[in-house]
């Protein structure tokens, strides 16, 4: 939908308007038909999480729920302390988090988050899990996760090394984990209302990486850019 159509639809009268935020509720999905499916469940997660359309999620409050258990890595026993500094230090792009497969005795799982990354990176770590656990991925092994938003669309090399799902599955479980963040209306909105990408993030309380990524990916990224560029 091009920058005309929105500009018109603003005028019309209130009957109109009410129509559109009806639509805006029920149906307003993003254009590809994959990613309406992503988008979908995440909304259905978003529901389920008790937030609306526009407010940010805090998946630390829906683990619970999904039965994750989030720990300090600071807890983590058994790492030696070369280990401990490399996985903080050198190694700590390597890694975002993880869950491990095996559950605890009450049926609980463990996910850690790498410190370093800075809590809305680890948002977005624990939003995957929890969508694995809401789309009941099985995980196959144990395993610690590299992420980067930025090149996650066909990413291949990282995740390879180190995936504790199916290639289908991950994908399924990052998009809706970030759809749920930052959910395609209210970002659709925010996009139109010209907002740049860092105050988006900051909405949503997710790093601007995320958004950019959310906005890529919803098809909304040449109305984005033609929108920065007028402002300017
Ligand atoms: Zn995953």
């Amino acid at each position: 939908m091009g920058l005309t159509t929105e500009a018109q639809r603003s005028h019309k009268g209130p009957q109109r308007c009410l129509r559109y935020n009806h639509h805006v509720k029920n149906l307003l999905l993003p254009p590809s038909e994959k990613r309406k499916q992503f988008e979908l469940r995440a909304l259905a997660l978003r529901d389920f999480a008790g937030v609306d359309g526009s407010q940010p999620l805090d998946p630390f409050a829906l683990a619970h729920f999904a039965r994750l258990l989030v720990v300090d890595f600071d807890q983590v026993e058994g790492l030696s302390p070369e280990s401990r500094t490399h996985l903080l230090g050198a190694g700590g792009n390597e890694w975002s988090g993880g869950a491990c497969s095996r559950t605890l005795p009450n049926g609980w799982r463990l996910v850690i988050l790498n410190p370093a990354h800075g809590v809305q990176r680890n948002r977005a770590t624990l939003m995957e899990e929890i969508a694995h656990v809401f789309l009941g991925h099985k995980p196959n092994r144990l395993a610690v996760i590299g992420r980067n938003a930025t090149v996650r669309e066909g990413a291949t090399t990282r995740e390879t090394l180190a995936r504790e799902y199916n290639h289908a599955d991950e994908e399924a479980a990052y998009a809706v984990g970030a759809a749920a963040l930052v959910p395609y209306a209210a970002l659709r909105s925010l996009v139109f209302q010209g907002r740049q990408s860092p105050d988006i993030a900051r909405r949503f309380r997710v790093s601007r990486q995320l958004a950019e990524y959310r906005i890529k990916v919803t098809h909304l990224w040449a109305d984005y850019r033609s929108l920065q560029n007028r402002e300017r």
